[in-house]
This record gives C-alpha cells, structure tokens and sequence, in this order.
C-alpha cells in the first residue's frame, strides 16, 4: 500500500493529501521515501529555523532527555527557568536571572524607545494557538472584553485563536466563537483609531502578517497602535509566532525599523523557537506579566524541559553563529533576485519571510518548484511564501534564484501586460 493510501486509511482528512512521503533531512535539504532530494524554502511552515537534524538540537534534546524529561508543572527545571529569562532579556533588551544572555541583537539600541523597559514573565505552552489563548485569556483579566484584530490575521484554529482570526472558511463551521472581537482593515491607522475605545482590552496584531501572504503593514503602524492602546489603557499584543526568533532578520520582527521602536505588552512565539520541538510562549511585560494568578490558566506539557532546552539551543546557535545578520542579508539577496523576473509582480518581507506576488496561480508554481526539487509554498491565489531555514546557504539561495525563471515557465506563467 502507498503512503497515500495509508495516510487516507488513517489520518483524519485536516489537510488534504500530502504532497511528499519524507524519510530524512539534513540542513535546508530533504528526501523523499524514492531518495530525491529537496531543498526545503518553507522550513516546516517557518519552524525548522535551523534547518533539519542540526547538531545543536540533537545534542541539547537528547542530553535532556537523558537527564529529566519530563516534570509537570508542580515543579521547574533550570531549562524553563533559564528559557523565560532568556525570552524576557531579548524582548527587552535587558538581561534578567542568571546572566548568561548576551544581548538582543543587532536591533537593540539605537531603534528603541527611550522608555523606562518593565521586567516580563513568560507563559511556556506548546503551540503557537496555544501561545494565543493564553494571551486571550489574560486580556480578559483586565476587566475588559473587547479586543481588536485584523482583517486577514490568522491565530490559529483553537476557538479562541478562531475568533481572533478573520477567515470567514476558518471561522464560520464552528460559530458561536468566543464574541467581542471588532476586525480592522490591517494596516490602516484610521480604522484602528476608530474601533479602540476605552472599552478595548487589547489590540492584537502580527507584525507582518504571515498566512495572508507575508504582508509588512506602513512605517509607523505599530507605532500608531502602540500610542493609540497606551491613550485607551488597552494592551498591545504582537503576534509573533511566525515572524520571531530571527526570521525577520532580528529577535522579533516588530524590532526592525519599520516597527517604530515600540514596547508591546504581551508577545506571542511558537513555530521557530523550538527549531521544531513543539513549544509556544506568551511573554508580558510590565503590569500584565501579573494578571495570571493560580487557577486562572495551565498546561500539563508546556514548559517541559525538553522543548526548552530545545528552544535554548536554538537562541543559542542563533547568537554564536551571527544568523540575524545572515537572514537580513541573504533574504534580500533572495528578493532582489527573485523580483528580477518580470512574472513577479510583487516582493514583500524582511529578512527570510518572503512574499512574492505573481501573474497566474500559485499553485502551479508550487507544484513545478517541487517537481524541480524545491519546497515553496502557495498561502494565496497568486501568491508565493518562502520562510527557509535560517541556516539556508547563499550557495542554496543562489541556485534558486537561478532556478526561478525555468520553475515560473513550466508552470505556464506569463508577463504581465
Ligand atoms: C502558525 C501561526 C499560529 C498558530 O500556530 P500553531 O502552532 O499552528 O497553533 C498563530 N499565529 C501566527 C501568526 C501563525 O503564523
């Protein structure tokens, strides 16, 4: 029997059916069960941030592993601990607990705001939905219940991630959500400005929007949102599952320039922190890191200390082998080259978050770069996202650059007229 008749057999029919049967991967490359290889530009979704099979987190999970794998949260373990301080210190810029951070990155400095920077705390989970519904939760615990979000934003698909989440296809199967929730246009001050009142609990938005097709909102959005929630007494909470941990070229995305310096109250991460070991974190800063108090929420897994030392590992090998400054570079090599052919009627995206926008239907592009032997990924009709491993080589960026005009031929793309 196929691995696709064995999947239909067994597998609740979520996704559709899979596009390769995988059998190993090393770095930004993978094989099929046939033994053809792949280079991998969708990285797991943007989860894979140091690529497959990296010694660093084979070392860090297994030596946990064989340690103490698993506690419950009745205890702790030096992983979470030194995790938390970790995410605080780099959300921050100030370094907390032990010491052993060695900074924020090159975003720290000179693009913050000159505020006085609050301690956090951090609510360790296992999915980015779940990062979420913490968060959701504790916007609840101010006393309020309207929160804002935006048109094309995607959460996650547990009820409450839903309701935040605009998709009318997501949404409308499992109606009634969690209520209360006003839709923005993204990216548009005024229409913010009008849906937050003194009523709003919290503004959630992602930096740059990722399952909408990589879309970066104008300079001083974020900034707008940040004085606008600040004016009404709401939280600001970025959501930054998809675009934190470096993929956006420094620690979390809404740190570039374009994100205005703003301190958010509550961030959320999962995918790339784990660099594939299921973990998610809510981080707050200042007055909401204190909303929780025992019995308002929990989680049997979150925080194990095999996903955290999973996560360190991955912050580690970040900072030792420069990889922010290798993701600024080498995703606007990628975008410059790919936006060269005249199919590509749109690039946007900072560091390895890529969105390209072109003249006929994704799909067939997705499908002909497969064949080709790259893994790209098609979040909308005509568009194209790349989120590759951080750790992908220029010589890897290169050949696809090259390879692009021959994948957007045979999938029968023309020049726009
Ligand atoms: C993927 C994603 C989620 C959901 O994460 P899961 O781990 O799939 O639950 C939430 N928010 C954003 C921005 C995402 O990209």
């Amino acid at each position: 029997m196929s691995w696709q008749e064995r999947y239909q057999g067994a597998l609740m029919n979520t996704f559709g059916l899979p596009k390769l049967d995988l059998v190993r991967g090393e770095g930004a490359r993978v094989w099929d069960v046939d033994g053809k290889e792949y280079v991998d530009l969708l990285g797991g979704i943007a989860v894979n941030a140091l690529g497959h099979a990296h010694p660093a987190i084979v070392e860090a999970v297994t030596t946990q592993l064989q340690t103490l794998g698993h506690v419950s949260n009745f205890f702790t373990s030096e992983p979470q601990l030194e995790l938390a301080e970790r995410l605080v210190s780099l959300l921050t810029g100030r370094s907390s607990g032990s010491g052993r951070s060695s900074g924020s990155g090159r975003s720290s400095g000179s693009g913050r705001s000159s505020e006085v920077e609050t301690p956090g705390k951090v609510f360790l989970s296992n999915s980015g939905a779940e990062a979420n519904e913490a968060a959701f939760k504790l916007t609840r615990l101010t006393g309020r219940t309207h929160v804002v979000a935006a048109e094309g934003a995607f959460h996650g698909r547990t009820m409450g991630a839903l309701a935040l989440t605009s998709k009318a296809a997501y949404r409308e199967p499992f109606l009634p959500l969690p209520g209360d929730v006003t839709f923005v246009p993204y990216g548009d001050e005024a229409a913010l400005a009008e849906a937050v009142t003194d009523e709003t609990a919290a503004v959630v938005l992602e930096p740059i929007q990722g399952e909408a097709g990589v879309v970066v909102p104008p300079d001083g959005y974020l900034a707008a949102a940040r004085e606008l929630t600040h004016r009404h007494g709401a939280l600001l909470w970025l959501d930054e599952v998809q675009t934190g941990i470096g993929r956006c070229g420094a620690w979390f995305a809404h740190q570039l320039p374009f994100g205005g310096g703003v301190t958010p109250d509550v961030v959320t991460l999962a995918k790339g922190l784990g660099g594939g070991i299921p973990i998610g974190a809510t981080i707050a800063l200042g007055a909401a890191a204190d909303l929780f108090q025992p019995g308002n929420h929990g989680t049997t897994f979150g925080g194990n200390p095999v996903a955290c030392a999973a996560a360190l590992a991955v912050l580690d090998t970040i900072e030792s082998t420069h990889l922010l400054d290798h993701v600024a570079g080498l995703g606007k090599a990628l975008r410059d080259g790919l936006a060269e052919d005249p199919r590509v009627v749109d690039v946007r995206g900072e560091g390895l978050l890529i969105g390209l926008d072109l003249t006929g239907p994704s799909a067939d592009v997705a499908a002909a770069a497969l064949e080709a032997g790259w893994i790209i990924n098609n979040p909308t009709p005509q568009g194209i996202r790349l989120a590759p491993p951080l750790v992908l080589s220029e010589e890897q960026a290169h050949a696809f650059v090259e390879a692009w005009p021959a994948i957007l031929a045979s999938a029968g793309l023309e020049e726009a007229r």
